[in-house]
């Protein structure tokens, strides 16, 4: 029987390829990934190779040899397809500091193959504008990134400053005073995105030195004009691309003070956000818990309904990861 949200929610794996340092350090890789299969097998390090790997699958994987293309073609152009048919959808990426996220929502402007989902959605949303011969197209952008539960603008001349979520009857939940930018390019939205990230906070721990500690969320709004005989129809779709902060439990990174009270909140607001997705696959609950989070109250009308949602969990390949990268894949098989 297949469930009510499995259609508008879908999870994916990606994991990365070993770094030159982890090869360098003897490292081996302990997740054998099986595209064909959407299957994943952990081994554990501790244990002897005759003992069984852990098995997960999910609606699809990516192995370290997967590329960019790829994971654009087959997991987020749908989602940045309906944005344009006038559709909400977001992409998230999940994983441990260093799984690979950014990595997966940015990449590498050069060379054009290492451009992630966010570049690549960027290009599509322009390249369809420009074939649009009776329609006329809006799109703007705007970024914030929530961070120990503040919402902070990173297009604000005042990034510091904490901004209010509101609620109203007409816009349902939205972020007060968000600054909003009309792009008309490529090239215009990348440079209000490079813009934001300058702002973006960092903390750092010793996971990884520049290790991101808040959740960011760049948001397309695409307004669509249309006339037929009939006359004039606007469609408005909206694109969430969500990097999360690193999931690493605080234990481990060694956080003590104001930096683990930031990694439990951080902790919790992933947690609201499993629980959201799972209850909207599961499709039975009559509750969906939204209020729970920043995050989720934020992304209420673009998670669920006649939403798109991509869940893009990331994991490092090594036997030192392997705590984290099960947890990982736990989270994400809640969640399929
Ligand atoms: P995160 O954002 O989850 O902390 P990053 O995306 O910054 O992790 O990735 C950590 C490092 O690993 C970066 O140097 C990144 O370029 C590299 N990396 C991650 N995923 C891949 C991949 N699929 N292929 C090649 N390198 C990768
Ligand atoms: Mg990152």
């Amino acid at each position: 029987m297949s469930k009510k949200g499995a259609e508008t929610v879908k999870v994916v794996v990606r994991i990365r390829p070993l770094s030159s340092k982890e090869v360098q350090d003897g490292h081996d890789a302990v997740c054998h990934v099986h595209e064909d299969r959407g299957l994943i097998e952990v081994f554990n390090p501790k244990n002897d190779a005759s003992e069984p790997p852990k098995n997960f699958t999910f609606d699809a994987v990516f192995s370290s040899k997967s590329t960019q293309r790829s994971i654009y073609d087959t997991c987020a152009a749908p989602i940045v397809k309906s944005a344009l048919e006038g559709y909400n959808g977001t992409i998230f990426a999940y994983g441990q500091t260093g799984a690979g996220k950014t990595h997966t929502m940015e990449g590498y402007p050069d060379p054009p193959e290492m451009r992630g989902i966010i570049p690549n959605a960027f290009q599509h949303i322009f390249d369809h504008v420009a074939l649009g011969e009776n329609e006329k197209y809006l799109v703007r952008a705007s970024y914030f990134e929530i961070y120990n539960e503040q919402i902070r603008d990173l297009l604000s001349k005042d990034p510091k400053n904490s901004l209010e979520l509101k609620e109203s009857v007409d816009t349902g939940v939205y972020v007060k005073d968000l600054t909003s930018f009309v792009v008309k390019s490529t090239s215009e939205i990348d440079h209000v995105m490079q813009a934001g990230k300058k702002n973006r906070s960092v903390g750092e721990t010793l996971m990884n030195q520049a290790s991101s500690r808040s959740h960011s969320v760049f948001t397309i709004v695409i307004e669509c004009c249309s006339s037929d005989d009939r006359g004039e129809h606007i469609r408005v779709g909206k694109l969430n691309l969500v990097d999360l902060a690193g999931s690493e439990r605080q234990s481990k990174t060694g956080a003590t003070g104001d930096r683990l009270k930031e990694a439990t909140r951080i902790n919790l607001s992933l947690s609201a956000l499993g629980n959201v997705i799972s209850a909207l696959i599961d499709g039975k609950s009559q509750h969906i818990p939204y209020r729970d989070s920043k995050l989720t109250r934020i992304l209420q009308d673009s998670l669920g309904g006649n939403t798109k949602t991509l869940m893009c969990a990331n994991a490092g390949p090594a036997g030192y990861n392997y705590d984290e990268t099960i947890s990982t894949l736990r989270y994400a098989n809640r969640a399929k």
